[in-house]
This record gives C-alpha cells, structure tokens and sequence, in this order.
C-alpha cells in the first residue's frame, strides 16, 4: 500500500477535524438533553410534592369538615365519602362503596321524611341538575336528631357528567336559632294581645264608671264608681309597672337598691295590702315568720315585698274561695354578718300542669289560655320576681300538683342589720290623710307643672292640709319666681321634668345659682334609676314618680315643712 499523499493527507485532517467538531457540539447537545431531562424530573418532582400537599390539605378537609362530603361516579355510586359519615355511622369506604345517596341515609331519617326525600334526590341525579333540600338525620344515636342542608352538584367536563357531589352541611344550630327566633317573636305577638287586653279592661271600666259616675245624682253610687275607678286605676298601674320592670330587665338596666329594714313589719304589710282580696274569697291566710329572723335585715326592701306579693296574689288568685294560703318565712342558716332566709308561699288552689311548670318563671309567659282567660293577669310576675331573687344571689322554685295546689319557695341571702331598726316600711294605705287637715298651714309651696290636670290633682290633694301653694307653668317661669326681686318664702319645690321653654333639669340647675338650700324635689312621670340620678345631679333633693303617691307626697312635705 502507498502512502497517502500530500492532498489526500489534508482532506483526512480536515475531515478528522470536522468529525471533532461534530463530536464535540453532540456532547453538549447531549449535556443540554440530559441536564433538561434533569429539570424537568425536578419539575415533575416539585408537581407531584405540590400535589401530594395539595391532596393532603384536601384529605384533611374532607376528614376533618364538618359537613358530610360525598362524592359519586355519573352513575350515582358512591366513589368517596367523608370520615364524618363514617366515623358516627361505624361504616367503612369499602362497605359502603358503591351505595347510592338514598340508601346511605336511609337508616339515619325518619320514614317519612326519607320517603319524601327520596324521590327529589333521585330526580336531580337523573336530571343532572342542582339541587337543595333539607333533611334531618341521627347520626348520633340517642334519638337526636341535627339539621342539614343537602346540595347535590353535578360535575361536567364539558357538557358530560362525570359525577356529583353531595355535600349536607349541619345547619342545625342556626334552625335551632331561626325557631327560636320564631317562637319569640310568637311568644312576644302573643303578650300584646294579652297585655292590649289587660290594659284595655281596666281603661273600659274606668271611661265606663267615670259616664255613670257623671250621670247619676245618687251619692252611694257616685261612691260605688270611684272606688272601682280607683280600683281599676291601680291595677292598671300595677300593669305598667310590671312592663317598665320587664323592659329594664331585657335592656340590663334593673337594679336594686338596698336599704335597711324591719322583716317582720314588712311582711305583715305585704299581707295586710292583700287581705282585703283575701277575705273577699273568704280564704284562710296563715302566716308564720320564724324568730330566729334577725329582726332588721339590709336588702331591697321593695323589690322583696313585690316577690311575696305577687307570689300571695296569684296564690289568692288561683285558689278557689274557702281555700288556704299560708306564708312561711324561715331562717336556713345563719353566716355571722349576714343569713340565709327561705320564705314559701303555700296554696290549695288550681295548681299547676307538669307540662306548664318548666315555663312558670319564663320572660313573657302565661301558662295555658284557657286557665289565662278565666284569670286575668299579665304573665309578667313571675319572670319579674324570678329576676329579682337571683339578682338578690337566690333561688326561686315552684312544686306543684295539677289541682292540688302549689308551693313557691325562694331563698336570699341577706345582710343582718343593727338590731335598733324595728320600723321600717313604708304605711301604704292612705290613712296619712286622716290627720292632715291642716297641718301645713302657714308654710309655701311652688308647683312647677305645664298640665292643666296634674296640677288640679295637686290642689285638690294637698287643700285640706292648709298648704299655700303657688304654681309656674314651666322651668322658666320657675326661675323667674326666684329672680324677679321678690324673694319668695317657699319652703319647697316640686318640680316637674318635661316641660316646655325650661325644663325641670335647667330650671333647678339655675334656681340653685340663686338658691343653694331650698328643698326641690323631681315629681315626674321619669321614674327609672337614670332619670332619679338625672334629678340628684342637677341639684335635687329628691324624686316622686306619678302617678303621685299620696304617700310618698304627704311624707315629703312632713320631712320639709315640719322640720
Ligand atoms: P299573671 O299571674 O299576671 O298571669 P305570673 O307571672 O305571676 O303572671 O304567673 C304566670 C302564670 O303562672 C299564671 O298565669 C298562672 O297560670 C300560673 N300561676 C302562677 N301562680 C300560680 C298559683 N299559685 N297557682 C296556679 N297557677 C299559678
């Protein structure tokens, strides 16, 4: 063989340089190659972390939803189901694999709502549509059962269904919200009616006596309507009260206020306000207070008496005639500064159903509406004094037998007073008037009053007590009494609120620029303890609600005339 010459030799190194070249430009292609098929396993790598996460999140809340979670093939099997249909229920994915929905709820419904039920669930599966419906379902055993709302969602790629979803959210705190909204609001509709009713039947009989009143020239009758005018007026009164009380207790605004007193005394007066009615039905009313009640006690003196008394009231009211009432009141323990009293008030009345006796002490409540309509009464009371003896840090009870009678019991923890109080409590018959003519006489007072009425009522009040009265007809015709140069000689002022130009806060604020000392008392129809405190910072002495108590009136003008 010859060797290569000179020409063949260059186009073999030229070649051998190109194969070089070639060789060297695929190594790196290849590198390119494998170091992208390196990222894109990393890539795939990361997709299928991201995935893993993604399906751990969604196992976490199918398992741990609340709601029960159900997911179908496009045939209507199941294919997955939440831990919270299979926790409770004591089933496993494999067991229930393949159910339909009607058939995995079926041992958890009604009967009845299951048959209803049913065929608005199959319809939405064969239509493949949404839908929503409400079931109940008891999940749990015991017989309870929880609300949900059922949504069935058909699942489409495109326009084919793949699948659906069921998903029955529990709903049953907010349906056991909405009912007892419902039942509120009923109960609420219910106590208007009622109350238009009560108001409405002592407002007939005191327009209706008040035309008869008018119409008769014979003494005894004209006697016979005011008494049950004044009899009606108090009642209604009395309701008013009670719904003021119910309003301040539904906006937290009841208070008490605590004073010292003689125990005994008071319930005598409790007692003695009710005999009347309780002779009139001819029953027997026993009493029994045992001795070892310190004699003076520190609490709300007045919220105490209006417990008992409503408690005696009903007791008078839903016994029949010839029945017994009796009262007992017992110390329970004796802690040193302060004791535990019990008091009980017994009747051999109507008593009470068991099905009513879990409502007695229920805001706006009145038992039965045929026991309701042969008894007046408002359905307040109760609800009242149950508010008042807990806020007192007591406990209020009720044991009764339908037709044999009830027992109310409450006990209250109480302050011991210092033994020197054995007044106490106010009279609350009006026989303060039997000694009161004259006894005013030579002293001045200024009635500050834009109603034509309340100041008649006023006069006619206090004329036979030989007061001088002078009136303004609002706050700043007050003022002017006590600007005007003539020093007036009143003794004291009573001082309405609401009144036109100048009204009772202002007018005392500048008459006490003027006058530091003179006694100035609220007399307003602003009874609650805000508009009292209102009256004491603007410079006042002291309030008196109205309707005026003559009570209260006479033993203001006592304590300041005849000082
Ligand atoms: P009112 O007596 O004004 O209707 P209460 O709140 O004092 O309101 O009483 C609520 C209901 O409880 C009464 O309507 C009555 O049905 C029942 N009740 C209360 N006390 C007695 C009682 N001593 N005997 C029988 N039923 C009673």
């Amino acid at each position: 063989m010859s060797a290569p010459d000179e020409d063949e030799l260059k186009t073999l190194r030229a070649e051998n340089k190109k194969l070089t070249r070639n060789l060297r430009r695929q190594t790196e292609i290849n590198q390119q190659i494998l170091k992208n098929i390196e990222s894109s396993k990393n890539l795939v790598r990361m997709v299928d972390k991201e995935k893993a996460r993604l399906e751990g999140y969604m196992d976490m809340f199918l398992n741990n939803s609340a709601d029960l979670v159900f997911l179908f093939d496009k045939y209507g099997g199941l294919v997955f189901v939440s831990n919270s249909y299979l926790t409770p229920t004591g089933l496993d994915i494999l067991g229930v694999s393949g159910k339909r929905i009607c058939d995995l709820i079926e041992d958890y419904m009604d009967k009845d709502e299951h048959a209803a039920a049913r065929p608005i669930l199959r319809k939405a599966f064969d239509d493949c549509v949404e839908k929503e419906l409400d079931i109940r379902l008891c999940l749990y055993g015991l017989g309870i059962f929880r609300n949900y709302m059922a949504k069935i969602t058909p699942m489409f790629d495109g326009n084919v269904a793949k699948g659906f979803i069921v998903i029955l959210g529990d709903v049953t705190e907010l349906v056991l919200a909405k009912n007892n909204a419902m039942r509120l609001s009923e109960v609420k509709s219910n106590f208007l009616s009622r109350m238009s009713h009560e108001i409405r039947t002592p407002m007939n009989a005191i327009i209706g006596l008040t035309v008869i009143g008018k119409e008769t020239e014979e003494t005894a009758k004209k006697e016979y309507c005011l008494e049950k005018i004044g009899e009606a007026s108090k009642y209604l009164l009395g309701i008013i009260n009670d719904i003021l009380d119910m309003s301040q207790i539904e906006s937290e605004k009841f208070e008490l206020s605590v004073n010292e007193f003689n125990f005994e005394k008071m319930m005598t007066r409790v007692s003695d306000v009710m005999s009347f009615k309780i002779v009139k039905k001819n029953q027997n009313l026993t009493v029994h207070i045992d001795d070892k009640i310190p004699p003076s006690i520190v609490a709300d003196e007045q919220r105490l008496s209006q417990v008992i008394t409503n408690l005696l009231s009903n007791a008078n009211k839903f016994t029949p005639e010839n029945g017994n009432i009796t009262i007992i009141a017992e110390l329970l323990a004796d802690y040193g500064n302060t004791c535990l009293i019990c008091v009980k008030v017994l009747d051999t009345g109507i008593g009470i159903s068991e099905s009513a006796l879990p409502l007695i002490f229920a805001n706006f409540e009145q038992l039965d509406s045929g026991v309701s309509r042969k008894y007046s009464g408002t359905g307040l009371g109760l609800a009242i004094s149950k508010h008042i003896v807990d806020m007192m840090g007591g406990n209020i009870r009720v044991e009764s037998v339908e037709g044999d009678g009830s027992s109310f019991i409450f006990d209250i923890v109480v302050e011991k007073g210092s033994a020197e109080v054995f007044g106490g409590g106010k009279p609350d018959d009006e026989s303060i008037f039997e000694d009161s003519e004259g006894i005013f006489e030579g002293h001045e007072i200024l009635i500050v009053e834009d109603i034509d009425i309340n100041r008649e009522i006023l006069e006619g009040l206090l004329e036979d007590t030989g007061v001088s009265m002078d009136f303004a007809y609002d706050g700043l015709e007050a003022v002017a009494k006590f600007t005007d140069g003539e020093n007036p000689d009143y003794e004291l002022v009573l001082m309405d609120i609401n009144m036109p130009n100048l009204d009772g806060y202002g007018a005392t604020m500048q008459i006490r620029e003027i006058n530091k000392d003179i006694p100035i008392y609220a007399m307003t129809a602003n009874v609650f303890r805000e508009d009292v405190e209102k009256c004491i910072s603007a410079g006042m002495n002291g309030h008196l609600g109205k309707p005026v108590d003559v009570v209260s009136l006479m033993k203001t003008l006592k304590t300041t005339l005849l000082r």
